[in-house]
């Protein structure tokens, strides 16, 4: 069985101490473990921006593939253009490219751009040069006005030339399988990587999960309420469940797993490690 592809999702720590762990111990320690690519996110708005230009500027100098996630948030094109010139530059060939959020006290100050747009003036402006993925959402996104309509603007996304996408994460295995065959049913053929998180703090998964419209089964929410503060149970048990799944999409055929490492080495190395990889 070919290895799946195997991608780290950063995001761009707030403090330098934190920058600079993230440069000097946490990637050397997950690029043993020899991803194709790493991403680095974008806030909301521009607020990450220079961090997120600066932390992919410095992986890419190492030799790192990296790819940076982009949004147009409160930008002109003009100003999208200059960054993905930059990216350009500095010898980024790879983009997550997402619509993103309001963020919050923006209100109305704001105009959204879909990412099927966004796709298409990164393709207007720059070619082929960018491997362009997009997001998907195996149970559907929080804002979408039912299941077929955010399948067929996953679709647009790709038609616009995204080469692929990367889901939310999901602990419910069937909605992704369901998801695969809807989106090939509608005609999409570009490979949808699956979202993983691993599972450490429990609590704070659970807040993330109500906004982002992931599910986390009953079942799990019972088991790790059952440990309380026995975060060692915590990890132990979310190793075993997120192993599993991990093991049931490759054995499927999923063309690959994207870790939302959470700038952490461990959780994401442990279930590396139990998969066998
Ligand atoms: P879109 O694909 O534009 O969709 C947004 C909503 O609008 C959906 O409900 C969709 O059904 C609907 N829609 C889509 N196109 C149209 C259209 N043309 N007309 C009308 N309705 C439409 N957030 C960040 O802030 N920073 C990040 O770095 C980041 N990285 C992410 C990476 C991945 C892999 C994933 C899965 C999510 C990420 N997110 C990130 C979260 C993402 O920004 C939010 O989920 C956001 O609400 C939607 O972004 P999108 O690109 O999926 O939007």
């Amino acid at each position: 069985m070919a290895k799946p592809r195997i991608s780290f999702e950063y995001f761009p720590p707030k403090t330098d101490t934190g920058k600079d762990k993230l440069l000097s111990e946490t990637t050397p320690a997950l690029n043993e473990l020899n991803p194709e690519f790493f991403s680095v996110t974008y806030g909301a708005g521009g607020t990450t921006r220079d961090t997120t230009l600066g932390v992919v500027s410095t992986m890419r100098e190492a030799g790192i593939d990296v790819a940076p996630h982009i949004s147009f948030g409160g930008d002109d094109e003009d100003t999208m253009a200059e960054l993905l010139q930059t990216y350009k530059e500095r010898g980024i060939k790879r983009l997550v490219a997402l619509r993103g959020d309001m963020p919050s006290g923006m209100g109305a100050a704001m105009q959204l751009v879909y990412a099927n747009e966004l796709v298409e003036f990164v393709r207007d402006k720059t070619g082929d040069h960018f491997n362009i993925e997009v997001a998907a959402y195996p149970e559907i996104h929080p804002e979408s006005k039912n299941y077929d309509s955010d399948v067929q603007f996953l679709k647009k996304k790709l038609d616009a030339g995204a080469n692929s996408a990367i889901t939310q994460y999901f602990y419910n295995v069937e909605a992704y399988f369901y998801y695969l065959d809807q989106c090939m049913a509608a005609g999409i053929d570009k490979p949808i990587y699956a979202g993983i998180m691993p599972i450490t703090n429990y609590q704070n998964l659970a807040r993330f999960s109500r906004n982002c419209g992931a599910e986390i089964p009953r079942w799990i929410c019972q088991k790790m309420e059952g440990y309380g503060d026995d975060q060692e149970s915590i990890r132990q048990f979310g190793l075993e469940v997120v192993t599993q799944l991990c093991q049931t999409l490759m054995d499927s055929g999923c063309p690959g797993i994207h870790f939302y490492t959470m700038n952490q080495v461990e959780p994401t190395r442990a279930i590396y490690n139990s998969l066998g990889l």
